[in-house]
């Protein structure tokens, strides 16, 4: 990838390390899937219910252990 400016850079950087957020979930997801682990908590091991699954299929974790701190 080839950048001219810096504020392109900068907005690419943003984009990109989103990107790689949601590669690292897709990648977590499917290393559970594998492992028979999708849909539980990766902390507490707890069912994550159908509904929160559907709202956010590459979630790792059950309420009390999420911690991503998205803005
Ligand atoms: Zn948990």
């Amino acid at each position: 990838m080839e950048h001219s400016s810096g504020e392109d850079v900068r907005a690419d950087c943003g984009l990109l390390e989103a990107a790689e957020l949601v590669l690292d979930d897709l990648d977590a997801a499917l290393a559970r899937l594998d492992s028979g682990h999708y849909g539980r908590c990766e902390v507490c091991d707890d069912p994550l219910g159908g509904a929160l699954l559907e709202e956010s299929p590459l979630l790792r974790r059950c309420g009390r252990h999420f911690e991503r701190g998205e803005p």
